[in-house]
């Protein structure tokens, strides 16, 4: 795919295979199209040239909202509407698709269990909530219809050190215990090399190298990911 604004090339031809039941991070310097990308995936934006393929079936304008329907988005403040409560939001589209009333419920049950949110904090305002807990509530409501892909475009990106690091572990279990396929921008190469079962790095709207985490280490392509990678030295810095 490939995709313009005005002078801006965001993405040019970028053509990649994302592996189901995986964890595939796109990370690179700011600026380099990896919004863009996860945009065109989840179908909010169109390509100038190229296609999305999911399931061997092209997104086309007929089948792009039952597109969005199947896949989670979460973006880095949540983007929770500030008028309903988090249990509104994370219900508002189940709801308006007509899902049964006691299926929503149970659902619902489930994935505060997941996220670790209790009743007091379900019924409060976004503002009303600490940014870690308009994440999970945004996490809630991305999966509330179950979703086939997992859209993350920084999620973490604005949350304060201790909490990011809190929420990556509970992240990464969340991840293993849902073994969906999850697509993750990041900016930060511990945190992409922490969840990423496959790392994509993107350069100037171009796919520059994609592998496992370890490759681009261990092999880097071209002189870019060599200085990548060495500013980013220090990785892994987890050790759970
Ligand atoms: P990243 O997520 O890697 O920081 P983006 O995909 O957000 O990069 O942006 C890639 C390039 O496209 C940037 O130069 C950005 O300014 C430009 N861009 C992205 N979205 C828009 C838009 N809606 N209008 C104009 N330019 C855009």
């Amino acid at each position: 795919m490939s995709k313009r604004y005005a002078d801006v090339v965001a993405l040019a031809r970028v053509k990649y295979a994302f592996r189901p039941s995986t964890v595939t991070v796109l990370i690179g310097p700011s600026g380099c199209g990896k919004s863009t990308l996860l945009r065109l995936l989840v179908g909010l934006v169109r390509p100038d040239a190229g296609r999305v393929i999911v399931n061997d079936v092209e997104l086309t304008a007929t089948n792009l909202l039952a597109w969005r329907h199947q896949v989670g988005y979460v973006i880095q403040d949540g983007g929770l509407f500030p008028h309903l409560s988090a249990r509104q939001n994370v219900v508002l589209l189940a709801r308006h698709l007509g899902r049964d009333a006691s299926v929503i419920d149970q659902r619902f049950n489930e994935l505060a269990d997941l996220v670790g949110l209790g009743t007091t904090s379900l019924d409060c305002y976004p503002q009303q909530l600490s940014g870690g807990q308009r994440q999970r509530v945004a996490l809630m409501r991305a999966l509330m219809l179950d979703p086939q892909v997992l859209f993350l475009d920084e999620p973490l990106g604005a949350l304060d050190p201790l909490t990011r690091h809190a929420l990556q572990g509970e992240l990464k279990i969340i991840f293993a215990q849902l073994n969906k396929t999850v697509i993750l921008v990041t900016h930060d190469m511990n945190e992409a090399m922490y969840f990423a079962d496959q790392i994509i790095l993107m350069h100037e709207g171009e796919i520059v190298q994609s592998g496992m985490p370890r490759d681009l280490h261990a092999s880097p392509v071209n002189p870019f990911v060599s200085e990548f990678i060495r500013a980013h030295q220090g990785w892994p810095s987890r050790s759970n």
